[in-house]
């Protein structure tokens, strides 16, 4: 194994043990939660690297990097997740590579993401980003629409051809009510994620957790945690 192989295979291993101590923990199967590695500003190279050892998930946050990257790594078999802040002059782009699209948050990105993945032939999963600090009819900080915008926006991706509703994602918000709380905030998406399978029992991913509070997200009931650091390293500043 090359140098950086090892190196990958250790974070891996690590955020492995983490994972499985936090469904043990849970009283949740191993299987019930999905690693998702977020390869942000690293190479195509890592990206193969990790599918080298096992990895089926990737995440991209900027559709800059990530369309060159997952046009080099097409001859692999990874599911492409954008989690990013989606402007609407990106939305083409991503609906060529991307499988879901974690980030979706306004009406405005449904009726082009829909144009877009029936234009490329494809359908595209589609997670709602709840902003779990964010006021009515406002957006987050790091995107996300606020919790009693869900709905609708839910029944928008249920009715656009070309776009599968999948679920739910949250990042945890760094300020207001649930600053520093992430497991009472994964514990409301939780309640959000109930709400809205009752009306689409399908859409039952729900995406919480990244390097530092992945514990938290497993221990909530998240389905998907998204882990870039604690696999890769840290990350230059920007990014
Ligand atoms: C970067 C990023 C992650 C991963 O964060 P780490 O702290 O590196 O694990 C998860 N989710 C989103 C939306 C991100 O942008």
């Amino acid at each position: 194994m090359t140098d950086r192989k090892k190196e990958l295979a250790g974070g891996l291993a690590t955020v492995e043990e983490r994972i499985s101590a936090a469904c043990a923990a849970a009283g949740r199967k191993r299987e019930e939660v999905t690693l998702i590695v977020v390869t942000k500003t690293y190479p195509a190279s890592d990206v193969r690297l990790l599918h080298e050892l096992g990895v089926r998930n990737v995440a991209e946050n900027r559709d800059q990097d990530a369309a060159p990257k997952a046009a080099a790594c097409s001859d692999l078999d990874l599911t492409w997740h954008f989690v990013g802040q989606l402007q609407t002059n990106k939305v083409r782009s991503v609906a060529g590579y991307a499988d879901v699209v974690q980030s979706v948050d306004r009406l405005k990105l449904v009726s082009l993401l829909s144009a877009a993945a029936i234009r490329a032939e494809r359908e595209l999963g589609c997670l709602i980003q709840v902003a779990l600090d964010a006021e009515s009819g406002e957006r987050g900080e790091r995107g996300g629409v606020a919790p009693d915008g869900i709905g609708e926006l839910a029944t928008a991706v249920a009715e656009a051809p070309g776009l599968r509703l999948d679920g739910l994602m949250t990042v945890a918000p760094l300020a207001g009510p649930y600053a520093g709380r992430q497991q009472a905030a994964f514990e409301r998406l939780m309640e959000f994620s109930s709400s809205l399978r009752a009306g689409h029992p399908a859409a039952n991913m729900v995406s919480a957790g990244m390097s530092a509070d992945l514990e938290q997200a497993v221990a909530a009931g998240a389905t998907h945690v998204r882990v870039g650091t604690a696999v890769l390293g840290d990350r230059p500043r920007l990014g």
